[in-house]
């Protein structure tokens, strides 16, 4: 079970920190992957752009390889019993812990004019949609640990109350370690709300790409051999890792490692590697946002895959809190 918030552009940092392992995923696992526009409004209180985007995560998904028929794919908002698990979780859910989260303090800080409760208790959202499905794999990327953490905490909360229902979900990652797709700038990561010169979307155009690896920091020279590797070119060589050839890559560390390296030779490589893996995902993403029907029939059918699993649970839990009457 996974998910991704409607609030923007996907970028390089989703699909190689999410989107890829749900592909990898769906022919193996019974895979639960989400719209989570509920969790778009904990920041992104204005939705006028709300349906784009919901269409957009959609589309753009489909178009990396994620099919509507083997997995269920649907929007967070449609499926209610998310609402119920929250309310129960969140008595669970200490106030201390929740403030201590590092996404909701970056998130408070940057916007001190909202901090509202749903980004305090977004943590338990976020378990409620986990949990519901009584996930044990979450693919996501690194970011997400905490979030994780606190998902089994919980889990182990509520099955030591009132019984065992959900098993530990951990992040996943094919036993490899969790990914963090740097930004541009070499100041944290790509984002969809943040950093939007220095994140790399899907749907960026061939110059657009070319124009933002251009412009990613680098130094003038070669690095003195032996001295530690900066960052900012560690990052460069991260997202070579993510779409260049293995030989490719090869040849620029080896030009690196002689101290002979071109760094405005190695971005105009990764820029034309980049276009060439990024252009047929936004050609495809852009014939399929045009089809409003598509779009509504895999809303629909994801809903209706994920609403089976989602009840079965919630006789479960409301068995195991005792909330049965007669
Ligand atoms: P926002 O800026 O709105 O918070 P976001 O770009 O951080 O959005 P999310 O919707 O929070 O994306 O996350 C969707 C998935 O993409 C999660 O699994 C998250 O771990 C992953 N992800 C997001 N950014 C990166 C990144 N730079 N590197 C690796 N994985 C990432």
């Amino acid at each position: 079970m996974s998910g991704i918030r409607s609030t923007g552009f996907l970028h390089l940092g989703n699909y190689f920190g999410a989107i890829r392992n749900y592909v990898r995923m769906q022919d193996e696992y019974e895979c639960y992957f989400m719209v989570a526009d509920v969790h778009s409004l904990t920041t992104h209180p204005d939705t006028k752009e709300l349906k784009p985007n919901v269409h957009r995560v959609l589309a753009e998904n489909v178009a990396c390889g994620l099919d509507p028929e083997k997995v269920a794919l649907y929007c967070q908002s449609h499926l209610y019993e998310t609402g119920e698990l929250y309310m129960y979780l969140n008595m669970l859910a200490y106030k201390g812990e929740l403030e201590k989260t590092t996404t909701f303090k970056d998130k408070a800080r940057q916007h001190p004019e909202n901090v509202n409760a749903g980004l305090l208790t977004y943590p338990v959202l976020q378990a409620a949609d986990i949990l519901l499905h009584r996930a044990t794999l979450v693919p996501v990327g690194k970011d997400q640990e905490q979030h994780l953490e606190m998902s089994r905490n919980f889990a182990n909360r509520f099955n030591h109350r009132y019984g065992d229902v959900f098993p530990e979900p951990y992040a996943f990652n094919f036993g490899e370690q969790l990914i963090k797709v740097p930004s541009l700038d070499g100041k944290g990561k790509m984002s969809k709300s943040e950093n939007q010169y220095a994140t790399i979307y899907l749907s960026d155009e061939d110059d657009m790409i070319r124009k933002k690896i251009m412009k990613a920091k680098t130094d003038a020279g070669p690095t003195e051999p032996g001295t530690p590797m900066p960052d900012y070119i560690e990052n460069i060589f991260l997202l070579m890792k993510l779409v260049s050839s293995n030989e490719v890559l090869d040849k620029f560390l080896d030009d690196y490692n002689r101290a002979v390296i071109r760094y405005g030779d190695m971005k105009k490589q990764l820029a034309e590697d980049m276009v060439v893996f990024v252009r047929p995902i936004r050609e495809k993403a852009e014939a399929i946002r045009n089809d409003q029907k598509y779009l509504r029939d895999i809303m629909e059918a994801g809903a209706e895959k994920a609403r089976k699993r989602a009840a079965e649970t919630m006789e479960k839990v409301r068995e195991a809190i005792g909330l049965k009457y007669y």
